[in-house]
């Protein structure tokens, strides 16, 4: 039973806001009973929700450990150090800050710390898998500076490093951004240095998506590469969820700034304590081999999806990730999305490199093994779970079977329970 799991405060609370109480409770069951692929989500541990639900919550800590603003940070302040300290040696950076709010609050600090209103900043196109703060229109980062974009190859859909180049030479950027929300290959952090470089740019890695497989020695790690990487806490990595940046240790001081006082107010310094128990979770070699085997799982996946007749993009995936393009089976994606969605099987729509369709519709599907991995499923599970998404977009206008499919993932993720009572 859900009740179970939260234990003894969870009756005042029901008690006291039944409407909310109800609501934990219905979530709970949509995580468990559900088959979780969305790429950016995880499972995180009982021990990192235990510090979000905790009183640290109640404590305003504004500034850094040992020069805040308030009193009564002694406590606090400990948690923070110990995530740093945990930081900079499970990534071998020389600077760590653990106050981000989130991912996009980390790359608002990096703008801030290296460049000024209207400067040309050169990221990866939103169409090819950048994230909206890499110069969406709609985001702070296009309205308020230049950003150029740079793209994957039409033949292969990898990036491509000449043309990265050619647009550095050209534009003169003062920042490049690698890292990317739908790109499954890896990136090659050393090329790019040696662009960065000749143009005299910083080299910024936005590493949300991919940082937990770096912290568990799964793929080559950008941080010797990079000036600054900033990340989320909360997708592979499987901690809280919130921001992280590192830095070279020349940059500390205007990360640091533009953190708090230059975007932010007090930290919430029960995340923090979350970031620092997710950390010491990462250096353990139980989550190095969770670490693998979400790519192992993630290449399964994405070569089953092949079998039931879809296309990986690139070939496949070296990553959690797999960009799938359904145009083969005569349904896009936005269709894909909500039919999988009414079967039990949670997934995004996805635009795929030089998609013909729009942004709001697209021709493919992203999937993520990062949540189904931690739950324990492996390499029997994952042809499953592709004939069920092929199912779920072949069938979908059939009541009768979308029904049956649910059943069939209810039954598969009883099998591997999460957040067992
Ligand atoms: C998820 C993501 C972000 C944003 O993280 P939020 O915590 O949702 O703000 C930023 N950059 C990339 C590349 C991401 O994948």
């Amino acid at each position: 039973m859900s009740e179970t799991f939260f234990g003894p405060d969870f009756q005042a609370l029901q008690g006291q806001d039944p409407e909310i109480a109800a609501i934990l409770i219905s979530e709970l069951d949509r995580q468990r009973e559900n088959l979780q692929l969305i790429a950016s989500e995880n499972f995180t541990s009982p021990a990192v929700l235990a510090a979000l639900g905790s009183t640290l919550s109640n404590k305003y800590a504004e500034g850094y450990p040992g020069k805040r603003y308030y009193g009564g940070c002694e406590e606090v302040d400990k948690a923070e150090v110990i995530g740093i300290a945990r930081a900079k040696e499970l990534f071998g950076a020389e600077h760590a800050n653990l106050q981000p709010h989130s991912g996009a609050s980390a790359n608002v600090a990096v703008y801030q710390a290296f460049t000024k209103p209207g400067d040309t900043v050169l990221a990866m196109s939103l169409p090819h898998g950048g994230h909206l703060t890499h110069g969406s229109k709609v985001n702070f980062s296009g309205k308020w500076f230049n950003v150029e974009s740079y793209g994957v190859r039409q033949d292969n859909e990898l990036i491509d490093y000449d043309e990265l180049r050619d647009i550095a030479l050209r534009v003169k950027p003062k920042m490049i951004c690698s890292g990317a929300t739908a790109y499954p290959s890896l990136i090659d952090f050393k090329t790019v240095r040696s662009i960065c470089d000749e143009v005299g740019a910083i080299m910024w890695v936005d590493a949300a998506h991919f940082i937990g497989l770096v912290a568990g020695k799964a793929i080559p790690s950008p941080v010797e590469y990079a000036d600054v990487v900033s990340f989320t806490t909360h997708k592979v990595l499987r901690g809280p969820r919130g921001g992280m940046i590192l830095s070279k240790a020349a940059h500390a001081s205007a990360i640091d700034k533009a953190i708090f006082p230059g975007m932010q107010g007090g930290p919430i310094m029960s995340a923090v304590a979350a970031k620092a128990i997710a950390l010491k979770e990462c250096a353990t070699a139980q989550y190095q081999s969770y670490a693998k085997e979400v790519i192992v799982n993630a290449k399964a996946l994405a070569k089953s999806l092949e079998d039931e007749g879809m296309r990986a993009v690139s070939g496949g995936t070296e990553t959690h990730l797999a960009l799938i393009d359904i145009r083969s089976t005569g349904v896009n994606g936005k269709v894909a999305d909500e039919r999988c969605g009414r079967a039990g099987i949670s997934l995004n729509k996805n635009a795929i490199p030089y998609d013909p369709e729009s942004p709001a519709v697209t021709s493919g599907i992203r999937v993520g093994t990062p949540a189904v991995t931690t739950q324990g499923m492996g390499a029997e599970q994952m042809p499953v779970i592709a004939s069920l998404i092929a199912r779920a977009i072949k069938d979908g206008e059939d009541e009768a079977k979308i029904a049956q499919i649910r059943k069939e993932v209810n039954a598969l993720t009883a099998k591997f329970p999460v957040y067992p009572a």
